[in-house]
């Protein structure tokens, strides 16, 4: 689905990524980790376009989207993202914020798209939000209506970043729940999060990032248990 090509990318005089290659394949989870500043939440900008590589390019299902020639909007219609901070639009109703994307972008009929809306907040569980405005939510509701929001448009490729930063610890289960319900769904995930015990959980592969390369990638329990590189077991070391 995504394959990230010998990636480059610097702001000013500053290396971010340095030589990135990243395959991932349709109905896997990649769960990226590393430092702060590692170039984790720049990696999934350059793959939404948000950022533009210096160097490399990047593949969506065989399309070259980092070709100057690309259509952004088109290529971000294909991309599902939920960030950090909750980015439901704050004047419209739980249902609209979900509709939104499938009434616009892809121009499907309001009936037709609430009621697959509507199926999306039952799943999630939240149908009873669904008139609600999302400053009426938990934080941890909000996050998950911003993810049925990435979804409802069934996009080839999900990106989460650090999706549960923001949140209590009791709200988080809630959101790691839904992900896990995602995975098990099908879906593509690329993910950033600072969460060892999630990306434990639910990872296919996990990426361990320093300073804009891939030290090491592996199953959960080649990176969690059995890291072959000095640089990860000292990353994991310091988070005990
Ligand atoms: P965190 O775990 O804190 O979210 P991260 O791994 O996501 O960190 P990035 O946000 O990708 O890290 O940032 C990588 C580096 O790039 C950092 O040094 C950051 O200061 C720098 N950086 C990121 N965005 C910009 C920008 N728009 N302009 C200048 N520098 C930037
Ligand atoms: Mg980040």
């Amino acid at each position: 689905v995504l394959d990230v090509q010998a990636v480059h990318k610097r702001f000013g005089d500053q290396p971010v990524l340095r030589g990135i290659d990243l395959t991932v394949a349709a109905h896997e989870v990649v769960v990226l980790i590393g430092a702060s500043g590692s170039g984790k939440s720049t990696l999934l900008k350059t793959a939404n376009l948000l950022e533009q590589v210096d160097d490399g390019r990047i593949l969506l299902s065989g399309e070259d989207i980092t070709d100057p020639r690309t259509k952004v909007d088109a290529v971000r219609a294909r991309i599902g993202v939920v960030f950090q901070h909750y980015n439901l639009f704050p004047h419209m109703s739980v249902i609209d914020n979900v509709t939104l994307a499938a009434r616009k972008v892809v121009g499907t009929p309001r009936a037709e798209a609430e009621a697959t809306g509507m199926s999306l907040l039952t799943r999630i569980g939240l149908a009873d939000k669904a008139q609600e405005f999302p400053d009426r939510l938990s934080g941890g509701q909000q996050q998950r209506v911003a993810i049925a929001r990435a979804i409802a448009t069934d996009p080839e490729l999900l990106l989460l970043d650090e999706i549960t930063s923001a949140l209590d610890p009791q709200l988080v289960g809630e959101v790691l729940d839904l992900v896990r319900e995602l995975k098990t769904a099908g879906s593509t995930i690329v993910m950033a999060t600072h969460e060892m015990s999630f990306a434990r959980r639910v990872a296919d592969r996990v990426v361990y990032l320093k300073d804009g390369v891939i030290v090491e990638s592996g199953t959960p329990e080649q990176i969690f248990v059995d890291p072959q590189q000095p640089e990860t077991r000292e990353f994991l070391r310091r988070l005990q």
